[in-house]
């Protein structure tokens, strides 16, 4: 830090070396987000500033903005994202300016012993890490913007450590390349870290959104036997087949013994990627002994998942969670750059609708329809 001269405050200070940026802020919950000028900061210490190239609508987002999820106001959601580094700050080391990369929503100390042990979305000092000297970003009366997962990308630009970003091959388009770093990244990890699905297993996906089909399709590359689409629209399990689904489930009151009739005795790995505690119980409940329920989807603080004791007790059945899918995305990055290369990843067809960065708001209108996965604003 430079010596502060007393006769200008703190405040002026700061706003003097940000750079003025367009940010669709979240003021009210349940309103369609603002646009307007905010200020973003230099990159400190191990940062480096990005400017957004494309930025999925993930549903996450969509609970923060409705209230389901809590999230102080004004904030700046947005986290599934690639962009361009823009600016580089000190001691970074591996980027250069005009990288393209997506960001981690956890960043990662790679020193704690979950990170030594390979589990960097476990990692203990992730709290940590999002702690700042100054706010990234400040609104035009110089408040500052609360950023989702500490990183914010409805904007223009946005600030991560360094060590929270992974370089995109250039093979990838920026719109498929976004989703990787939520949807796929989840849906996929969960798949080949979490339950370590094999050519042995049978499967089931709840929820045909952005992550149960990177799921479907992540089963399907790792050669599961049977592969189970469920869903309340049909028109998802139409598109889930395309992906990779054996076989599609409307989800009525029948679901168990309909799974049972697929796959007798129930299937050896669910994964729910709704985000509601019924689902979580149903992916429990149609597993067979032995099997493991994923649960993926968010849930607001507080919620319970209800399980069947006996099942859980008799038949030696478990449930898990695989926070972002147990990601480890170095490495997963080039194990998605090779399937899309070789078309065994679909990302294109994932991305349903394209939008402006003006036009965000009509994306979240879009990405309710039965027919979206993922709706993606380009910048
Ligand atoms: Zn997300
Ligand atoms: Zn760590």
């Amino acid at each position: 830090m430079t010596s502060i001269s007393t006769s200008v405050s703190g405040t002026q200070r700061d706003r003097d070396h940000r750079t003025e940026i367009t940010a669709a802020v979240l003021r009210t919950l349940g309103e369609p987000l603002a646009l307007e000028q905010a200020f973003i900061d230099v990159p400190l210490v191990g940062e480096v500033r990005i400017r957004t190239l494309a930025v999925g609508l993930c549903h996450s987002d969509l609970h923060y903005l409705e209230g389901g999820l809590a999230i102080e106001t004004p904030a700046v959601l947005g986290h599934e994202v690639v962009g361009e580094v823009e600016q580089v700050g000190p001691d970074c080391r591996s980027l250069q300016l005009g990288d393209r990369v997506i960001a981690s929503i956890t960043p990662s100390c790679g020193q704690c012993p979950q990170c030594v042990s390979g589990k960097a979305t476990r990692c203990l000092r992730t709290a940590e890490m999002r702690i700042r000297e100054r706010p990234k970003l400040l609104d035009s009366n110089g408040q500052p913007i609360n950023l989702l997962g500490s990183i914010g990308a409805f904007a223009e630009a946005f600030i991560v450590p360094e060590s929270a970003t992974v370089p995109v091959p250039d093979t990838l388009d920026s719109a498929s390349a976004c989703l990787l770093g939520c949807c796929v990244a989840t849906g996929f990890g969960a798949v080949v870290h979490g339950a370590e699905v094999s050519a042995l297993d049978t499967v089931a996906v709840l929820g045909c959104g952005g992550v149960g089909i990177a799921a479907i399709q992540a089963a399907r590359i790792a050669g599961a036997r049977r592969v189970i689409a469920i869903d309340l629209h049909a028109e998802k399990l139409d598109r889930a087949r395309k992906f990779g689904a054996t076989d599609t489930l409307l989800s009525t009151s029948e679901l168990v013994a309909e799974v049972d009739a697929l796959c007798p005795g129930g299937v050896d790995k669910s994964f729910e990627a709704v985000g509601s505690p019924t689902t979580a119980g149903l992916a429990f409940d149609i597993l067979a002994p032995g099997g493991t329920a994923t649960i993926l989807g968010l849930q607001a603080a507080g919620k319970r998942i209800e399980i069947d004791a006996e099942k859980l007790i008799e038949g030696d059945r478990k449930i898990a969670g695989a926070y972002m899918g147990a990601n480890q995305l170095s490495r997963d990055m080039l194990a998605f750059a090779d399937h899309f290369e070789r078309g065994t990843l679909n990302l294109v067809d994932m991305v349903t609708s394209h939008w402006s960065f003006p036009d965000i708001n009509d994306g979240f209108a879009a990405m309710r329809s039965p027919d979206s996965i993922r709706a993606v604003v380009t910048f």
